[in-house]
């Protein structure tokens, strides 16, 4: 039905960059065949799921969006493609996002932006804007995605589903292509709080092929989203963020976040305001980290072992202008950028800076965190914007991220869901939590849907 789903609707959403027909059926197939062989397969056995096109997988390309990868077919499953393939959860296909998940609006892939199916003359946001259209316009029950500064809870935001992000750690990061390492975490997209810890559950786990991957137990998502769903907050307390509302926030995102934040008190949630202060200068503090890590990640890309190779002569020359038809605009500012904060002489003034106010932020997050459980925030300032309107303002662009990006800095978790529409367009509400406590996203989240 899904496939059929794609067909119909995907040429002109955009939110597939592959699509896995004869071998997401066979996957299917296989799940019953198993299932028949009498092993236990967990409750999505057969329920297929979208995959960001970050993650490697051995039957379809992983492009990344980008056309330095056309085509490229990896050798091996990412940690998270091999979960789903245990768990019985057939893949449909590969989806859409800005170039290596930077972005804001899945505008920077080379292979086209993708509509948002609330109005398609709008962005579904970025960078995963392919798994959220997908969930939206009903071509996936489930997708997989990343978020590095916002990528999975933004999009979320504007097309009505719901994201986590994942405490970092606790999501393996071996065969999802990198972009920035210290930031990067796949999380699970769905349309419904459950839906995400039924799956959030199957690919969150420790994994020896990731040395940033945190060896602990994984709280019971499904448990923590079914007692939320009772709907009783009583005990929980919940911080408004100051610093994230006020100036440049679109009016009816605002009231929309402030009824939900009446919801939540309604619920029995004990809501209070707290300040962060340094939360103002996360932006350009990850604006000098990502690309850093950028920077030195995608040096891999020298077109001698992936991807595409181009131009004549020596190797300096087929590299350079390998880089320079591959690579999108977006990309290549990151990589600019981040080559000069780390080189001598800048290294204390831009990177060191910005390692210093990552430390910040996360004090700020500590000190929150020892007067509430968890903290909200709407998950954008604005509703989802015109295909075009920031395409030529990197800063524009950056800024939309404003909410999402802080709790990547401090290796935290956060979760966006729908808190109804404004002149017919989504809206979110950020859930936050410390670092490990996910399962409190699952409980509010579940508790406020
Ligand atoms: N929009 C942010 C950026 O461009 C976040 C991207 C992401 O989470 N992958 O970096």
């Amino acid at each position: 039905a899904h496939l059929d789903r794609i067909a119909e609707v995907d040429g002109e959403i955009n939110a597939y960059l592959h699509v896995g027909g004869d071998e997401a059926l066979e996957a299917a197939r296989a799940v019953d065949a198993r299932l028949a062989g009498g092993e236990e397969l967990g409750p999505l056995a057969g329920v297929p799921v979208a995959l960001k096109d970050v993650f490697t997988t051995t039957d379809a390309p992983t492009t990344c969006a980008s056309k330095m990868l056309d085509g490229y077919m990896s050798p091996y499953d990412a940690t998270v493609t091999s979960r789903l393939r245990a768990a019985g959860i057939p893949i449909l296909g590969k989806t859409n996002l800005d170039e290596f998940a930077m972005g804001s609006s899945t505008e920077n892939s080379a292979y086209g932006p993708t509509k948002n199916p609330w109005d398609h003359t709008r962005t579904p946001g970025g960078s995963g804007g392919g798994s959220a259209a997908a969930l939206a316009s009903h071509q996936a029950p489930l997708a997989v995605g990343t978020d590095t500064g916002g990528s999975i809870r933004q999009p979320a935001a504007l097309t009505a589903t719901v994201g986590v992000k994942p405490t970092y750690g606790t999501v393996s990061r071996h065969g999802l292509v990198a972009s920035a390492s210290s930031l990067d975490q796949g999380g699970p997209c769905a349309r419904t709080v459950e839906d995400a810890a039924l799956l959030h559950q199957v690919i969150a786990g420790h994994d020896p092929s990731d040395s940033t991957s945190l060896n602990v137990a994984i709280d019971d998502m499904v448990a923590a989203a079914r007692e939320g769903a009772r709907g009783d907050l009583k005990g929980v307390r919940v911080g408004v963020v100051r610093e994230l509302g006020g100036e440049g926030y679109q009016a009816g995102v605002e009231a929309a976040f402030q009824s939900a934040v009446e919801t939540l008190r309604g619920l029995g949630a004990e809501v209070v305001e707290v300040s962060c202060p340094n939360f103002q200068y996360a932006l350009p503090a990850y604006y000098l980290i990502l690309p850093s890590e950028v920077s030195s990640n995608l040096a891999r890309f020298d077109a001698m072992r992936y991807g595409l190779r181009t131009g004549d002569g020596s190797a300096d020359q087929v590299m350079a202008a390998s880089r320079a038809e591959g690579l999108g605009p977006e990309v290549k500012r990151r990589i600019m950028l981040g080559t000069y904060a780390l080189s001598a002489g800048y290294y204390d003034a831009f990177y060191g800076q910005a390692q210093k106010i990552r430390t910040l932020i996360a004090r700020d997050f500590d000190a929150a965190y020892e007067k509430v459980d968890v903290l909200v925030s709407p998950t954008t300032p604005t509703t989802a914007f015109p295909l075009g309107d920031k395409v030529s303002d990197p800063v524009a662009m950056y800024k939309f991220d404003l909410c999402t990006l802080p709790l990547n800095l401090a290796g935290h978790c956060g979760m966006s869901v729908p808190t109804g529409l404004v002149d017919g367009l989504p809206t979110g509400m950020q859930i936050m939590a410390p670092a490990l406590a996910d399962e409190r996203l699952y409980r509010v989240g579940a508790a406020f849907e």
